[in-house]
């Protein structure tokens, strides 16, 4: 008889055979600066937890204080049994904190868009998006069935072309959403937002921002990407974040109008099918937001640890993209060559993972690097003579 599970092991094998499986590193312990990753200390350079708050002590005392106080879980999806105070409390504070009329807390930021980017857009609808834009905002176009379009990476000339050609189409779009990242995650640059809720104006479409990487990172104390540019709520309409990034937890969000909210708990599959944060991932996530309002020094640090490491791996002649963010890469070209890179970065203390083809384009390997503000000078600079030894011996630099 015909195996009907064969193909799990043939698929796998051909990933191996073609070296793009995932070899899962493990962490034994916190994600702090130095860390130990399979067994070794090493610096930690490429986790998203941007500002160390993962391991913040006012976080970790807040889970442990609301496991005592609600328990391990919630007990329910949240529109039945699962809507505790602490879950109200965090939208709250995260609306207040964001600037915005009322957020939206989701499990995670990939539940989050896709659950509400297929309630924003159907039939008869156009969603036009970035073509560099992260995987769970594909999944969530996907899951729609409103027409798409797609405009060239930061390019709002080419987002005209879409619109114009939306706008004469014999049957005009009931409805447009446009949505972008707002820091793209494998080069580190910003989203042109403010030129592309210029144009979404003058279309009358509703502008999405994903901005998982620029919470916590760019804008006023971290506001994100709408902060960045000064931007009305009335321009982009739909902000959509993460917990599980710069605040160090998990969760995604969403923040906008009363009118948005209130649509998207009602809408939202994702949310409303699946059990609700358990209380110590609230907890730490409310903590996180009033370490963002109190302790705006993180921030300075990570943007001051940023600027000393590109400046340093500009200086010796790495190639580091065109970043604009803490996000730095370290453009290596081969795939092979950005694997020993990053090995030989491993031998030498420090956890810097490759990027390779299928995630990037064929030729644009590179080892992806995230600072931290936790990271001290002295770190810095063993980053930096880590890099330093390693791209002479394999003639990156
Ligand atoms: C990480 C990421 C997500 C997913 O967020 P999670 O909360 O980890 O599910 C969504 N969008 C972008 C751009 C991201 O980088």
């Amino acid at each position: 008889m015909r195996d009907p599970t064969a193909f799990l092991k043939q698929e796998y094998d051909d990933l191996v055979r073609q070296e793009i499986d995932w070899r899962l590193k493990v962490l034994d312990g916190p994600s702090t600066p130095w860390c130990t990753v399979d067994g070794k200390k090493v610096l930690m350079f490429c986790s998203n937890n941007y500002l160390g708050l993962s391991n913040h002590p006012k976080l970790k005392e807040a889970a442990i204080e609301a496991v005592k106080t609600h328990g391990a879980g919630s007990g329910s999806v949240r529109p039945i049994a699962g809507n505790m105070d602490i879950h109200v409390e965090l939208e709250k504070r995260l609306a207040k904190f964001k600037g915005a009329d009322a957020s939206l807390v989701y499990q995670t930021g990939f539940a989050a868009n896709a659950g509400l980017i297929p309630q924003l857009a159907g039939q008869g609808d156009l969603i036009i998006s970035d073509e560099l834009n992260h995987g769970s905002i594909i999944d969530g176009v996907r899951l729609s069935h409103a027409e798409r379009g797609v405009y060239k990476h930061g390019d709002t000339e080419d987002l005209a072309r879409v619109l114009d050609n939306a706008d004469r189409a014999e049957k005009p779009p009931r409805r447009i959403l446009i949505i972008t990242d707002g820091v793209f995650s494998m080069d580190g640059d910003i989203a042109p937002l403010d030129k592309v809720a210029k144009i979404g104006a003058e279309h009358g479409a509703m502008v999405y921002v994903d901005d998982a990487h620029g919470e916590g990172v760019l804008g006023e104390g971290g506001r994100g990407i709408v902060s960045h540019f000064k931007l009305s709520r009335s321009m982009v309409q739909v902000e959509m974040g993460t917990f599980s990034k710069a605040f160090g937890v998990v969760g995604g969000h969403v923040s906008g109008s009363k009118d948005l909210v209130s649509f998207a708990y009602n809408k939202s599959r994702t949310w409303l099918l699946s059990g609700s944060h358990p209380p110590a991932v609230v907890a730490a996530c409310l903590a996180a937001v009033d370490v963002l309002e109190h302790e705006p020094q993180h921030v300075k640090r990570l943007w001051d640890n940023t600027a000393r490491f590109k400046k340093a791996m500009k200086d010796m002649g790495f190639d580091i993209g065109r970043s604009e963010t803490p996000i730095t890469p370290v453009m290596v070209g081969e795939s092979g060559k950005a694997k020993k890179l990053s090995a030989r970065l491993y031998d030498l203390g420090v956890f810097a993972l490759p990027i390779v083809y299928p995630m990037v384009a064929q030729g644009k390997a590179r080892i992806r690097t995230i600072m931290n503000a936790a990271l001290t000078n002295e770190d810095v600079d063993f980053a930096v003579n880590a890099f330093q030894k390693a791209g002479k011996e394999l003639e990156i630099i």
